[in-house]
């Protein structure tokens, strides 16, 4: 029996605005009570979280930030800290995408000081990993995988306490938003590879009950596939969210 509850979170990017967000929250809050064995996430853009928490009101959807500075507080220009993202209700915070370590220049260990600050304030952290084409091409992916969850994750490996409730997620840079899923096989060998890590690194409970999401042109078409794979505990969803219908049939995955 899988333990471990499916969980649909949709990453906005740098989409959408006010009306479309509260609009776009309504439609899934609609069919919450419909859906009882898979969590719901959405990640708007900073400005957007007031109105969406409001918006989420009890239905049920988890709200979370697409990234946020480790610092708590501070003379950073433009920044915005895990405190400021509780403050606004969020729950989780997705960090080390691969927009922001390849366009932002967010390195392995930008991102471990992040997860830190992160499970300091108890903010459940998403945390990206992910191989580019050419790294897959040149047959390197799992070393590239390994070395991202050693580095990004020095800091639980020190403590050697990696919470249960942390999130993975499993993103090829060549599936993000190019309509090039990867392969319900070719995602499972990856996210098997990763759990094994996790045992080895900690434990098998720990590894048994963290959830590994799948994130790279999920959709309605292709989410069966993947849900059906054991390692596969459900997806982050940048393109396929933005719209009521598709994001409702992602998360009707078992329909
Ligand atoms: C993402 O950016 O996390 C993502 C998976 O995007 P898309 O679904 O559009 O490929």
């Amino acid at each position: 029996m899988n333990i471990r509850r499916s969980l649909i979170a949709g990453n906005w990017k740098m989409n959408l605005n006010i009306n479309k967000a509260v609009e776009l929250i309504n439609a899934i809050a609609a069919i919450m009570n419909e859906i009882d064995e898979v969590d719901v996430l959405v990640a708007p853009p900073f400005t957007m979280l007031p109105a969406v928490r409001k918006a989420i009101g009890s239905s049920g959807i988890f709200l979370g930030a697409q990234n946020m500075h480790q610092d708590m507080s501070g003379a950073l220009t433009g920044e915005i800290s895990g405190r400021m993202l509780q403050d606004v209700g969020c729950t989780h915070v997705i960090l080390g995408h691969s927009e922001r370590r390849g366009i932002f220049q967010e390195t392995d260990e930008i991102v471990n000081l992040k997860v830190k600050a992160a499970l300091v304030l108890g903010l459940i952290p998403i945390i990206c990993i992910g191989e580019t084409l050419e790294e897959r091409e040149a047959g390197k992916t799992f070393e590239v995988i390994k070395g991202q969850l050693n580095n990004s994750l020095q800091n639980f490996k020190a403590d050697q306490l990696m919470p249960p409730s942390t999130i993975l997620a499993y993103e090829p840079v060549w599936a993000i938003g190019t309509g090039h899923t990867a392969t319900p096989e070719q995602a499972q060998e990856i996210h098997q590879f990763i759990r094994k890590w996790v045992e080895d690194n900690f434990n098998i409970g720990t590894a048994n009950q963290i959830r590994i999401l799948y994130g790279g042109s999920a959709k309605p078409e292709n989410i069966s596939g993947l849900m059906a794979k054991p390692d596969i505990d459900g997806a982050l969803v940048g393109g396929a969210s933005l719209k009521g219908d598709p994001f409702i049939n992602l998360i009707r995955f078992k329909k």
